[in-house]
């Protein structure tokens, strides 16, 4: 079936302004019941309510269990904090030696291009993230591209943030320019969810910009279930593909959410159907205020072998978890399949 030609009516920059960030306004427009407000108030106060409309049209009205509702409705769990978890689950702070960039891993560095987001996902292990201090200006910008032309042994430069597509393509622009200046530099990766919760976002000029540069463009989504996936979404994948730039997509695994075998089978097929390859389901990173979203190893190992069970390959997505200071991530093995299992 060709997709509708998706046709925004707005730009994504509208889009981004009239978000709703007031969780009175966000009970209201779902018909869901104000007994929730007091704790979306209180979670709202720690990590700020966002949500534009091209994403708020997919939740389920009336619904509090809604999947997408529940990666962005603020809770009074956010006020607890157990052991364990922390503001900077990640020891980010340890592998920033210049504002704006992160070098965890030898061949790859990560810069933090904007610290805003179009959507703030209550699980997000940056929701304490010191975005003040990592802001890019003009000298900060220059110190990254010395930086990076005195360590030949990068690769890659990827695109974070918060959302690194909050930037406006004239100055992406600009900064891939300047990338491009370094030889060794060979691959550009973005890792979005804009173009999920705006799809507008993928505009001709960002689809231009990455179809130009001599590095290779890979965009990373992130996308936690089907649902998130409409044909506006479909549309702007396939704009990208049409480009020839690799689409991969890395989820959280969530509980009340995406915790179920089912979820996980339907969400590798809708992004397979929409050109977008499975590529990591990352365990939760135990960031202070969102430990209710949490689930064992054990549990997500389980998942990992149902889902094996049922998909190909190519659409069962590795299974990992960052652990500070390793020098790549961590690969986590389906549990173990018994005789019984396999009958
Ligand atoms: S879009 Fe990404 S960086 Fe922004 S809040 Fe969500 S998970 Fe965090």
């Amino acid at each position: 079936m060709q997709p509708i030609p998706f046709q925004p009516l707005q730009s994504w920059q509208d889009e981004l302004r009239e978000a709703i960030t007031d969780p009175h306004a966000l009970l209201t427009q779902l018909d869901l019941p104000m007994s929730l407000l007091p704790g979306a108030q209180a979670g709202d106060a720690l990590f700020k309510l966002r949500v534009p409309y091209p994403y708020l049209s997919r939740i389920e009205k009336g619904n509090p269990n809604d999947p997408l509702l529940r990666q962005i409705l603020p809770l009074q769990q956010e006020t607890l904090t157990p052991p364990g978890y922390s503001q900077d689950p990640l020891e980010e702070q340890q592998a920033n030696p210049l504002p704006g960039l992160i070098h965890k891993y030898t061949h790859r560095v990560l810069l933090i291009l904007s610290g805003a987001c179009a959507i703030n996902c209550r699980y997000c292990f940056r929701r304490h993230f010191d975005y003040q201090d990592n802001q890019l200006g003009r000298n900060e910008w220059q110190a990254i591209l010395a930086y990076l032309a005195a360590h030949p042994e990068v690769e890659e430069v990827i695109f974070s943030g918060g959302d690194p597509l909050a930037t406006p393509d004239s100055r992406l622009e600009r900064l891939i320019k300047d990338l491009e200046q370094i030889p060794h530099l060979q691959r550009l990766r973005i890792h979005t969810r804009l173009p999920v919760v705006i799809p507008s976002r993928v505009t001709p000029a960002l689809i231009q910009l990455l179809a130009e540069t001599r590095l290779q463009s890979v965009m990373v989504l992130h996308i936690n279930h089907a649902n998130e996936i409409d044909l506006s979404v479909t549309a702007a994948m396939q704009g990208l593909r049409q480009a020839q730039i690799t689409l991969l997509n890395q989820s959280v695994l969530l509980r009340g959410v995406n915790d179920n075998v089912t979820v996980q089978k339907t969400l590798s097929k809708t992004l397979f159907d929409a050109g977008i390859l499975p590529y990591y389901l990352f365990l939760f990173d135990p960031v202070a205020g969102a430990s209710h979203f949490d689930l064992t190893e054990a549990e997500a190992r389980q998942l990992m072998a149902d889902l094996q069970a049922q998909l190909p390959g190519y659409l069962v997505p590795r299974l990992a978890v960052e652990i500070p200071g390793k020098p790549s991530k961590t690969l986590l093995a389906p549990m173990h399949y018994t005789r019984n299992h396999l009958e």
